[in-house]
């Protein structure tokens, strides 16, 4: 199974949440929550196209870490959403990645 991503780092994730981690990615299909682009295990170290893990509901807004809570996202893309919800966050990254 070369292909088959198990070891590599996401940002921030809970060790009791890490090894579900594929459940997100195959809720959606290996694809950006926030920019519909391709999540690529490869990346690392805070690369822009980095799996991370995004809380859909902020931390900071009462968002708990649980999967029901969480989706996948580029590093570039969870720090450009910033506080937006997801929707806003969507349509930000649609026009700025000019696919508006
Ligand atoms: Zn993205």
């Amino acid at each position: 199974m070369k292909n088959q991503p198990t070891e590599f780092s996401i940002r921030g994730i809970p060790s009791y949440i890490r090894r579900e981690w594929k459940a997100l990615l195959y809720r959606r299909s290996n694809v950006c929550a926030l920019c519909d682009e391709y999540l690529d295990p490869q990346y690392t170290n805070q690369h822009p196209m980095q799996i991370t893990l995004d809380h859909i509901l902020p931390v900071k807004e009462g968002g708990r870490a649980i999967l029901s809570n969480l989706q996948l996202a580029h590093f570039r893309c969870n720090t450009l959403r910033g506080s937006l919800s997801v929707k806003d966050a969507r349509d930000m990254l649609t026009r700025r990645l000019g696919k508006g």
